[in-house]
């Protein structure tokens, strides 16, 4: 796996499975382009700690990516972007009829939309440069459904179908596209929804992780980012230039029962 001389823009990435992908990108030699909408210096920090542990180019670009024109200036700022992850994503829970219109908004801007405008501006760089690699973080609700989660159901089913198209708009290109779908991974996004699966259910953490949390993953356990980061590494490797336009599962099982 040599990813020296590639870019590779990931989206959502201060945090969780993007920082994870991105230090397996790096440490495979890409430079990086780190995101999130906050600009603190932890963000940069962050960025630098990548370029001095791998020798690579890390940078970090503040990006409000629930506005189209911020998530489209992400990647003309970054200039080049042979490897697009869209990652950035958010939750709310709550049933339809009490689901705030604001929050539906911005979970399908943040995590659909700004995948379309982010691969609208990355795809004609890939086109110049002869090579890229699009790999949208889905989730196992990008194939299932659950209750109460119909912003981030709806949007993650989108995203896997945006997938596909952008496949077939490059299939004669030696450009992929594909969808990762994690089941459960331990980041602070899940960790935020402990203490009130906690206190719905009045069980302690261990009981509501093991009961609620990965009741619908078959392993029991939480994939890592550091294996997400795997996945994307063999998504970008020869190997896999025939692999497009699918979903790869990582989730212990759940799309399995
Ligand atoms: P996380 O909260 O650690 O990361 C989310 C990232 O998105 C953060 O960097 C955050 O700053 C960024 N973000 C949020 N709003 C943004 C905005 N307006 N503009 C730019 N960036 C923004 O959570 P995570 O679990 O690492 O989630 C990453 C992706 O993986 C999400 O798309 C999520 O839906 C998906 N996913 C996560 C799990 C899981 O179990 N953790 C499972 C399936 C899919």
């Amino acid at each position: 796996m040599n990813l020296k001389g590639k870019t590779a823009i990931i989206t959502g990435s201060n945090s969780g499975i993007g920082l994870g992908v991105a230090r397996e990108l790096a440490k495979a030699g890409a430079d990086v382009v780190l995101n999130s909408y906050t600009d603190n210096d932890e963000d940069h920090a962050l960025a630098k700690e990548i370029s001095d542990q791998t020798g690579t180019k890390a940078r970090y670009i503040q990006a409000d990516l629930s506005n189209g024109d911020k998530a489209r200036g992400l990647v003309e700022e970054a200039g080049r972007c042979d490897i697009l992850i869209n990652n950035a994503g958010i939750q709310h829970v709550a049933p339809i009829e009490e689901f705030p219109a604001a929050k539906w908004d911005a979970i399908i801007a943040i995590m659909l939309s700004s995948a379309f405008h982010t691969a609208a501006v990355a795809l004609p760089m890939m086109r110049e440069a002869g090579w890229g690699r699009v790999i949208n973080i889905a989730s196992a609700h990008g194939l299932t459904a659950s209750p109460y989660k119909s912003a981030y159901v709806s949007a993650k089913h989108g995203v896997v179908g945006m997938t596909k198209v952008i496949a077939l708009e490059t299939a004669e290109e030696p450009i992929t596209a594909n969808a990762i779908c994690p089941g459960y991974v331990m980041t602070p996004l899940v960790e935020s929804q402990i203490p009130d699966t906690m206190e719905q259910y009045g069980m302690d953490r261990e009981t509501a992780i093991r009961e609620v949390l990965l009741k619908r993953q078959p392993s029991k356990e939480f994939a890592t980012t550091e294996q997400l980061g795997g996945v994307a590494q063999f998504l970008c490797s020869d190997a896999a230039a025939q692999i497009t336009g699918t979903t790869i599962s990582v989730d212990g099982g759940w799309t399995a029962l």
